[in-house]
């Protein structure tokens, strides 16, 4: 008899590790997705000063400018200091 899964219950514990395999793959590309966007952002489409203090943020924090929140709330980003003063905000 075919071991089930305990997690997925139509699912069989080989068909739970492939599943698994495939999460951690879908996961990993991501990544290095994010991690090649990031290296190609460019200064001058992007929103890189603190929306607190105006000062340079990372990389990884810029907020593009036709980013639809960006356009429409006026999402911008935060340096690693100015946020963490919103650490006890409700
Ligand atoms: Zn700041």
């Amino acid at each position: 008899m075919t071991e089930m899964s305990a997690i997925f219950s139509n699912m069989t514990i080989e068909q739970e590790k492939q599943w698994f395999a495939e999460q951690q793959e879908a996961h990993r590309l991501d990544l290095e997705r994010e991690k090649t966007e990031i290296a190609n952002r460019k200064p001058a489409e992007h929103h890189i000063n603190c929306r607190d203090c105006g000062a340079f943020v990372e990389k990884w924090r810029w907020v593009h400018k036709d980013h639809p929140q960006a356009i429409r709330s006026g999402w911008r980003p935060m340096c690693g200091s100015c946020f963490d003063n919103y650490d006890n905000y409700p």
